[in-house]
């Protein structure tokens, strides 16, 4: 084994998913949900962007993901309490999420990747964005083909305190594993969230498919780029 622990992204790397698509059928669809609850979708949506930015821009290692978002977000819409909002993204992610589903195309080769480095005794994480619920994520992975049990780790919202593409999303990532950057590996889609991981020392797998577009100063060099069915040679092949 190369590495002691293997880190994917998720969107474009496990699940054949657009974020240029599916972001706003993503947000059409809340705004259509919230509103079918008397609420003004506009007034929403914007909050719900702002909120969100804010979580994207926190340093603050002391609050989770989750708290930076519902103390943007709280103030923002008078009448809904904590509580209450959560109850709200619940039942969204709960009821209506599964709708986006048809924006997503499993990827053949991720559940034999998957299966194929958990066989070989490899240690993986799930490294997605934090930024969504953990429900959102679960979704995802299903849709994927993936089963949650594969993934020692998965980021979400509730239990991570940055989002990519901060270098500390990964550091906080390679400490929980117990393992220093040079031993652990990042798979993703994304020259610039995912290849940054190798600022840290990680080395880093550029996977093709759907690879985002990113402007060259800030489009980071992996140290390998191929398909997905490759991550496990490369991981798994002799040092
Ligand atoms: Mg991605």
């Amino acid at each position: 084994m190369r590495y002691d622990v293997i880190l994917f992204d998720l969107d474009g790397t496990l699940l054949g998913l657009d974020m240029e698509v599916f972001l706003p059928a993503y947000f059409q669809h809340i705004g259509k949900w919230v509103s079918t609850r008397g609420m003004d979708p506009g007034p929403f949506l914007d909050h719900l962007v702002a909120s969100t930015e804010a979580m994207l821009q926190s340093e603050d290692p002391e609050r989770k993901n989750k708290d930076v978002f519902l103390e943007h977000f709280l103030p923002s819409l008078p009448g809904l309490d904590q509580e209450g909002t959560v109850d709200l993204f619940d039942r969204f992610y709960e009821e209506a999420f599964p709708d986006l589903r048809s924006l997503s195309s499993p990827i053949p080769e991720a559940v034999e990747v998957v299966r194929a480095l958990r066989g070989a005794g490899c240690r993986l994480v799930l490294a997605t964005n934090p930024v969504f619920p953990r429900r959102a994520i679960d979704h995802r992975l299903r849709w994927a083909g993936l089963d949650l049990e594969d993934f020692e780790h998965i980021t979400s919202y509730e239990n991570s305190f940055h989002c990519k593409p901060r270098l500390q999303y990964y550091r906080d990532l390679v400490d929980l594993s117990g393992v220093s950057p040079g031993s652990a590996l990042m798979v993703g889609n994304d020259p610039w969230e995912d290849m940054i991981a190798g600022e840290l020392g990680m080395d880093t797998f550029l996977v093709d498919g759907y690879v985002v577009v990113r402007p060259e100063e800030v489009a980071f060099p992996p140290t390998y780029q191929g398909s997905l069915s490759d991550v496990v040679s490369v991981a798994v092949g002799s040092r």
